[in-house]
């Protein structure tokens, strides 16, 4: 199949968040990446300094009207994560559009829609009306942590109930949206494990909906989200749009990545590793990142 890959994310020179995250997976999985940077930042902002530049909306247009008129715009997925500008956010709507016009189904949009974690925003509170009302209904699939989907869909969350009420209200508002994936957010009584929910629109009336557990791993790690869309849409490509085995496979390969990272974070005993020691493990745990071990 046509396995080419249009991936809008931040680009970090040192560490791992953004495409530095996404790209590598993608490429590992025989994916071809084309990826524009929509900052250049020395390390990810979880870091002490960071300096960088930022791409405007109209350099992004330029390099998109490039591809356009050499007629090499032809993805099989588009891929977003964090923005930090809402006009530049506005001008990813316009593009993903104007590609859904030329491709249609051929083109699937892969958006995951970040705005915060743990009840707090981190990115614009004014980007969450553009993802609502612009955004979602573009997309194909969407990767929302809780946080995320509470803001989306209006609807406090705090049990499983209540998620899966707001996953019906996002797809019912998007008829288009197949696939919405809670990446987390959700956590068991003893705090051992998270949840993982995935709901698929079999656009029959019905919908296919997954829990997924995953064993919580000791520490906080940036890029995990990152990390997750972008296998996404390798296990999704390679299972044909098979939610269970699909998720499964994303789940696997992060808990081996998370697992090294976290073992060697915290390997001298500190109790708080620095934002430098919390880097991923991303080159040492490339075999898991290619083939997921389910048995872990
Ligand atoms: P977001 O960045 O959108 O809040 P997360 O990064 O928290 O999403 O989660 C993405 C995925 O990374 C989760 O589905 C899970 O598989 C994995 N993950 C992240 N943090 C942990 C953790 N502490 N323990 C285990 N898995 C984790
Ligand atoms: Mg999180
Ligand atoms: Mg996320």
């Amino acid at each position: 199949s046509n396995k080419r890959v249009l991936s809008i994310q931040s680009h970090v020179v040192s560490g791992y968040a953004g495409n530095k995250c996404s790209v590598f997976p993608l490429q590992l999985h025989g994916f071809e990446v084309d990826f524009i940077n929509s900052v250049q930042f020395s390390q990810h902002t979880g870091h002490k300094v960071v300096r960088g530049q930022r791409l405007t909306k109209d350099d992004l247009d330029i390099l998109y009207q490039g591809l356009k008129e050499n007629g090499i715009n032809k993805y099989s997925h588009i891929l977003t994560g964090y923005c930090g500008d809402p006009s530049f956010l506005n001008r990813i709507a316009k593009i993903v559009s104007d590609l859904k016009a030329l491709y249609k189904e051929d083109l699937l949009y892969v958006c995951d829609p970040v705005l915060g974690d743990g009840g707090e925003y981190y990115a614009p509170k004014e980007l969450m009306p553009i993802y609502r009302d612009t955004i979602l209904p573009l997309a194909d699939i969407i990767t929302p942590n809780i946080f995320e989907l509470s803001e989306l869909s209006g609807i406090q969350i705090s049990n499983e109930r209540e998620c899966l009420n707001a996953i019906s209200k996002i797809h019912s508002k998007c008829p288009n949206l197949s696939i919405i994936v809670v990446t987390s957010g959700l956590i068991s009584t003893d705090n051992s494990q998270m949840y993982c929910y995935a709901s698929k629109n079999l656009k029959n009336g019905n919908f296919e909906q997954c829990r997924f557990t995953i064993p919580l791993i000791r520490g906080q790690f940036v890029g995990t989200g990152d990390i997750f869309a972008s296998l996404l849409i390798v296990w999704l490509d390679e299972l044909k749009g098979n939610i269970k085995p699909a998720v499964n496979n994303v789940i696997a390969s992060l808990q081996a990545l998370l697992k090294r990272t976290s073992e060697a974070a915290f390997r001298f005993g500190a109790e708080k590793p620095t934002a430098f020691e919390r880097e991923l493990k991303m080159i040492e745990s490339r075999f898991d990142l290619l083939v997921p071990n389910l048995e872990i």
